[in-house]
């Protein structure tokens, strides 16, 4: 991934682009979008929250995989 997809994933992921953590212990941690296909949109795209190490499936997931390009393959 070049590095401006990068920087760009990060400040979105900062700004609670991808929606928030719905636990309430995690207090609105920010999530981030992970993918299991280097292939966009394949096999789904999934929140993943680093504070509870939950992987949530988005309420919409058109709106996901839009906003998930290019995913976090995991
Ligand atoms: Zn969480």
């Amino acid at each position: 991934m070049a590095a401006v997809a990068i920087a760009s994933q990060k400040n979105k992921f900062i700004n609670k682009h991808f929606g928030s953590c719905p636990r309430v212990l995690c207090r609105g941690q920010a999530v981030l979008p992970v993918g299991r296909s280097d292939i966009a949109c394949q096999d789904g795209v999934y929140l993943y929250c680093p504070k509870c190490g939950d992987i949530y499936v988005p309420k919409s997931y058109r709106t996901a995989c839009t906003l998930a390009l290019p995913a976090v393959v995991v």
